[in-house]
């Protein structure tokens, strides 16, 4: 079979365990196919030819000996270049972690290569996951597969352009204020923020500790639940994380969502959004309404200030994250490159710093050590921590009422390269919609929704009660079995 690359998990587990096809033959499929693509795409900051070869055939190994580590055994995916993976260069897409290779697996990453999933690589994000476009990446910009004049979304941009081009059967995401699910929807791919805790934080270079979460970046929502069986779960290196047991997911996938309540908040309709996205959000609501579920307007009163909460609390917990790349234990230093420049201690951190960080991670270091200041913190910090409690019960409120709630992802569809790189506060607007979420702690999915006139991608947003993965999977799984927009592909 030709095109493997463009098998689900789902299907190429299949076809693995029937032996019809080995997972040499997708995972070198795969690296064809990014051979192929990636001069347009810029998907992957590292490509892992070699190691890839060698795991495939393990894994293949494994499977003539009948003893395969567990259904995904031989699966290639990529994860995101913010995940530590044990001797494969780890830059967060900064030049500050330029030659940055650790010695030790994040969980999640070790837990797909312990069931013998095959790492295909590295993918491109906005520098330290601060922005909405990989544009603030200090290697490359990545495309839109959808129309390359155009941004994936981001700061996942990398990982969600390389599901939706096909370089990949599945990859790894990481979201603090919507960096899974605005590139999934930008790029027309599945991508679930899973509740705060479900699935390990260990070994992912943190942006804000107490918002950041992980999760797959996948070509149906079957996949989210299939990947989500092998990544969830308590972890005794991240005490955050949640000791409920797991839930097998693919089993939710089945349910009925005829009697279900949904929530439309009406905070996420109206200014700032682009008719033809609002266009297909109402269809997918429609859509619901016509198979028996109940459609309720609910109100989160709290919600239009969660943008302010966020650019204060994010980077203040940012400038305490990045405070330890100070020039002597990591990455990139002065003092190795230009020692002879160096006066003194201060001189190395202000140096190395000043060259090795981007202006987005400047811009938040900037903003999280003000509002953390003396005299600042009462007035900031404080505040949008209380105001956060309030944004957090909002949501708890309107899931007394309603199962679930479903809004737009982004206001728009993916916009041009360069397009808002000079007004920050615009590309912080394109978070409107994911930004709430995530100090509500609560699941989210993005599953692809329908196109724009232009051909481009928009997504809707499902979320769910905390811990409710498993309502979310049942309602984005009757949507995508009534349709096929998960299935057009892009023409690169
Ligand atoms: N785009 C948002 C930001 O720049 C969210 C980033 C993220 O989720 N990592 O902060």
């Amino acid at each position: 079979m030709t095109d493997l690359y463009k098998l689900t998990i789902s299907e190429a587990a299949k076809k693995l365990k029937t032996g019809e096809i080995t997972s040499l033959d997708l995972t070198q499929s795969c690296l064809d196919r990014i051979a192929e693509v990636e001069p347009k795409i810029q998907a992957f900051i590292t490509i892992c030819n070699q190691s890839a070869i060698s795991q495939a055939k393990e894994s293949d190994r494994r499977r003539t000996e009948n003893k395969p580590l567990s259904d995904l055994d031989g699966v290639p995916f990529a994860a995101k270049d913010l995940f530590c993976t044990k001797g494969v260069l780890t830059t967060a897409a900064s030049k500050i972690l330029n030659d940055f290779v650790p010695d030790f697996e994040s969980t999640v990453t070790k837990k797909l290569l312990d069931a013998g999933c095959v790492l295909l690589g590295k993918t491109n994000l906005d520098q330290f996951a601060m922005g909405s476009s990989t544009e603030t990446s200090a290697y490359k910009t990545t495309k839109n597969p959808w129309d390359l004049a155009r941004v994936p979304g981001g700061s996942s941009g990398g990982s969600a352009a390389a599901v939706a081009a096909d370089e990949c059967i599945f990859s790894l995401g990481t979201d603090t204020g919507g960096s899974i699910r605005q590139p999934a929807s930008l790029c027309s791919v599945v991508g679930l923020k899973p509740t705060y805790g479900r699935v390990s934080r260990y070994g992912v270079i943190a942006m804000a500790s107490s918002l950041d979460t992980i999760g797959p970046i996948t070509k149906t929502v079957e996949d989210a639940a299939i990947v989500m069986n092998v990544i969830a779960g308590i972890d005794d290196k991240d005490s955050t994380t949640l000791p409920n047991k797991t839930p097998n997911y693919k089993k939710s996938l089945a349910g009925d969502i005829s009697g279900l309540k949904i929530g439309v908040p009406k905070e996420f309709f109206g200014q700032g959004m682009n008719s033809e996205v609002e266009k297909i959000v109402q269809s997918a609501i429609d859509f619901y309404r016509r198979n028996g579920a109940e459609i309720v307007e609910v109100s989160l009163p709290h919600v239009k200030y969660a943008l302010s909460v966020y650019y204060i609390i994010m980077p203040a917990e940012v400038a305490s994250n990045l405070a330890r790349f100070d020039g002597i234990r990591y990455g990139y230093s002065k003092i190795k490159n230009q020692k002879s420049a160096i006066k003194n201690l201060e001189d190395v951190y202000i140096s190395s710093r000043t060259e090795g960080f981007g202006d987005e991670a400047k811009r938040r270091i900037i903003l999280g050590n003000y509002v953390l200041s003396s005299g600042y913190y009462d007035a900031y910090y404080k505040k949008a921590q209380q105001v956060r409690t309030l944004v957090k019960k909002d949501f708890e409120k309107a899931f007394e009422k309603v199962d679930i709630l479903i809004t737009p992802v982004s206001p728009t569809a993916a916009f041009k390269i360069g397009e808002k790189t000079d007004d920050p506060m615009q590309m912080y607007l394109s978070d409107i919609h994911t930004v709430p979420i995530n100090p509500a702690g609560v699941p989210a999915i993005s599953i692809p929704a329908g196109f724009t006139l232009d051909n481009l991608p928009v997504g809707i947003q499902i979320i769910g009660p905390h811990l409710a993965e498993e309502s979310i999977f049942k309602v984005a799984n009757a949507f995508q079995q009534a349709t096929d927009f998960h299935q057009r592909k892009p023409k690169i």
